[in-house]
């Protein structure tokens, strides 16, 4: 089996992969970067003359030497791969005749507990609704905190009005029922540490993303200074990052998303080193619709069926088109040439080991890559 076709569907802020075999086979991915699709649309564009022709059982090579091969990092990077990700094990459970978890080491758990995220412009229409969910059937609630006037408020009263929404919705829930508490990265660590000591009294279950993710360092010096377990990760995209992290003691919950964090393989190791911390895992699944299991609306799944068949998605599909025979024109058709052509500069560079680093991983495209020869 070879992979014949892969194909990038844009429709508004989604971007769906889908990637087909020359057996008929089809995978379909996603990627998570809703707020930049063209961005991931456009390296999936870039890596299709890498995949096709490539074996799509071998996934794992594929995730490797498309993140080494690229020189570059971050969510429209970590989105590609999702979505390539993704749609390579749909395509492989169809081939299987399994589903992806039977491939992942077998099913662990027979359901899945869930919050919903409820709101309210005023405490008491957040307490109603999170009432309404415990109705229900929902043993945890997720909700922000602030009004939407918040970035107006000063910080006394922001305390105030904090403080009364998650005591009503607490009133409101009773005890056995789990507040989730979304911040939004809307805080500076000074003020956060402040807003948890007030809110530890309510005993919430997790404090999401209460400063700006970008430091490990800064949050672990907000969660080693509060008693409220903080969650965070929604948008790191790397095991790198989640374990500069981890290793910061920078909070008792991960939040992998599988549409940005490269897809169902790398986000079952973000998992593995979470519990290497002893750090529970939350996946994070607002950013796409299949990380969260929705079934994309009708015109969608046409799109999904026949990429390209409607008016604005039919011009998108054009530029793509025009920008994968950019592409090709810029990349070497298969892997094995970017290798071959690769061999050549380091051996101009006088560079040793090749061989045995080769053998041992897919080597990165360009002169100094950030795989393991540029390293040994
Ligand atoms: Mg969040």
């Amino acid at each position: 089996m070879k992979i014949e076709k892969v194909e990038n569907v844009l429709a508004g802020r989604w971007h769906f992969v889908r990637i087909t075999a020359d057996n008929g086979l089809y995978g379909v991915g996603e990627s998570g970067i809703w707020g930049y699709p063209e961005a991931s649309e456009r390296i999936v564009d870039a890596w299709a003359s890498y995949l096709v022709g490539q074996d799509p059982l071998r996934i794992e090579h594929h995730w490797q030497y498309l993140y080494r091969n690229a020189h570059f990092m971050g969510s429209a990077v970590g989105g590609a791969l999702g979505a390539i990700d993704i749609a390579l094990w749909d395509l492989v459970g169809k081939h299987r005749q399994a589903p992806v978890y039977e491939l992942l080491g077998g099913r662990v758990r027979d359901k899945v507990r869930c919050y919903l995220h409820v709101g309210g412009r005023t405490a008491n229409d957040l307490a109603a609704d999170a009432a309404k969910a415990v109705a229900d059937g929902f043993t945890a609630v997720r909700f922000t905190p602030f009004r939407d006037d918040f970035p107006s408020m000063r910080y006394g009263g922001l305390l105030e009005e904090a403080i009364k929404r998650v005591g009503a919705v607490r009133e409101a829930v009773g005890p056995d029922v789990d507040l989730c508490v979304e911040i939004h990265r809307r805080m500076s660590p000074m003020e956060a540490i402040g807003l948890s000591r007030e809110l530890a009294r309510f005993r919430p279950f997790f404090l999401e993303d209460p400063i700006l993710p970008d430091s490990p360092r800064s949050m672990g010096e907000v969660q080693k200074a509060i008693e409220i377990p903080i969650a965070t990760g929604e948008r790191f995209t790397s095991i790198y990052q989640f374990r500069e992290l981890l290793e910061a003691g920078g909070c008792r919950f991960v939040r992998p998303d599988v549409c940005i964090a490269g897809g169902i393989s790398h986000c079952k190791k973000i998992a593995a080193l979470a519990e290497a911390f002893h750090v529970a895992v939350i996946p994070h699944n607002p950013l796409a619709h299949l990380d969260r299991g929705l079934r994309p609306d009708r015109r969608l799944r046409a799109e999904l069926r026949a990429p390209g068949v409607h008016g604005r998605e039919r011009a998108a599909q054009a530029r793509a088109g025009r920008r994968a025979a950019q592409a090709r024109a810029r990349l070497p058709a298969r892997a094995g040439d970017a290798r071959d052509r690769h061999r050549a500069e380091l051996r101009r560079a006088g560079a040793h080991a090749v061989q045995a680093a080769s053998a041992r991983h897919p080597a990165p495209r360009g002169r100094v890559g950030r795989g393991p020869v540029s390293r040994s």
